[in-house]
């Protein structure tokens, strides 16, 4: 039996736009993005006399033209019948709509992903805008942050083409049959509400989509919508029960190149965690707003498109510090942080 534990050393990762045959069966797609990480994978799974897609890319004239190109050279003619979508980010869903359109194909998701998904692309109003505000003022950003706010204006729906009006669901505990293997569906929340891992035991590979990478450390952020979560928790437990994979398994993640060792890498971004936190509840000795928290562990971010990402990261360990009774939070319109005891 052929599978990644067999196989020789890994190749280096194709050009944009370019697959790569990785495993029989498994082609390594990589996509262009406007943004780092630079790119994102997507993979394409040989199902009979069809294709199922992990991922779409996001909304780019490069990307439109690559999905061209693929389609002419590595699907050979072969339909896409399911696009699967891991999760709601635009550089996974960008296509999603244009895809399954272009191909008649069913799209596979988590539920909560799927109205995420379908929430934001229709929150488009001043409304929106008014929410972001609040919650940046709430956190004592500075004016400027409040201003570049104001003019942004909505993101997701320019990134993202369309979403099928029809779904299907997948959920943790499925498994879909693509190509004659069986596929396990695993789900992982912190970076995403209900994120679809894909568990091959056969192939012995787990598609992890942005749940594992192994170089930088999935986004965890809080943001307007849902200002008192701690998605810090979910993602450190959902994480856990990924241990249940064999540790020889290949990850295959949605950012940067396969790799092995995934027990060794959950606890790498576990120790990581830990570390910021206890270095956000020392510097909660004096007291802090949200803003000020963010200088403390992103002390060399500037630019006001990063002020955001820093600040939603921020909020998400203030906020498990606060579940864990380590740091209180103070009422009132710009609430402050202080270490308790
Ligand atoms: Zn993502």
């Amino acid at each position: 039996m052929v599978d990644a534990t067999d196989a020789a050393p890994l190749p280096p990762a194709p050009e944009p736009g370019q697959s790569l045959a990785l495993l029989p069966g498994l082609h390594w797609v990589r996509m262009p993005l406007g943004f780092a990480p630079w790119h994102v994978n997507l993979w394409l799974i040989e199902d009979g006399d069809a294709w199922l897609a992990v991922d779409a890319g996001a909304r780019s004239e490069e990307t439109l033209a690559h999905w061209t190109t693929l389609q002419r050279q590595t699907l050979g003619g072969r339909p896409i019948t399911r696009l699967l979508a891991t999760h709601f980010h635009p550089d996974h869903v960008g296509f999603a709509g244009w895809l399954c359109e272009r191909h008649g194909a069913t799209l596979l998701m988590p539920r909560s992903e799927y109205l995420f998904a379908r929430f934001l692309l229709l929150d488009t109003d001043e409304g929106m805008t008014a929410q972001q505000l609040g919650f940046a003022r709430a956190a004592g950003c500075p004016e400027s942050f409040l201003a570049f706010l104001a003019g942004r204006g909505p993101l997701y729906s320019r990134a993202v083409v369309s979403l099928p009006r029809s779904y299907r669901r997948i959920a943790e505990g499925d498994v879909l049959r693509i190509g004659g293997r069986d596929w396990h569906v695993l789900t992982g929340g912190g970076h995403a509400p209900e994120m679809a891992c894909l568990h091959c035991p056969e192939l012995k590979v787990l598609l992890s989509a942005d749940q594992i990478l192994p170089r930088i450390s999935p986004y965890i952020g809080v943001g307007a919508t849902e200002p008192e979560a701690d998605p810090l928790r979910d993602f450190l437990e959902s994480n856990a029960r990924l241990k249940a994979i064999p540790p020889g398994t290949l990850i295959l993640p949605s950012h940067g190149d396969p790799f092995h060792g995934l027990h060794a890498r959950i606890d790498a971004l576990a120790a990581h965690h830990a570390e910021r936190l206890a270095t956000l509840e020392a510097a909660c000795a004096t007291p802090l707003t949200a803003y000020q928290a963010t200088r403390v562990l992103f002390p060399r971010v500037q630019e006001d498109r990063q002020i955001g990402f820093a600040l939603g990261e921020t909020l998400a360990h203030l906020n498990r510090l606060v579940a864990e009774g380590r740091v209180m939070k103070s009422e009132g319109a710009v609430p402050g942080y202080s270490k308790a005891g």
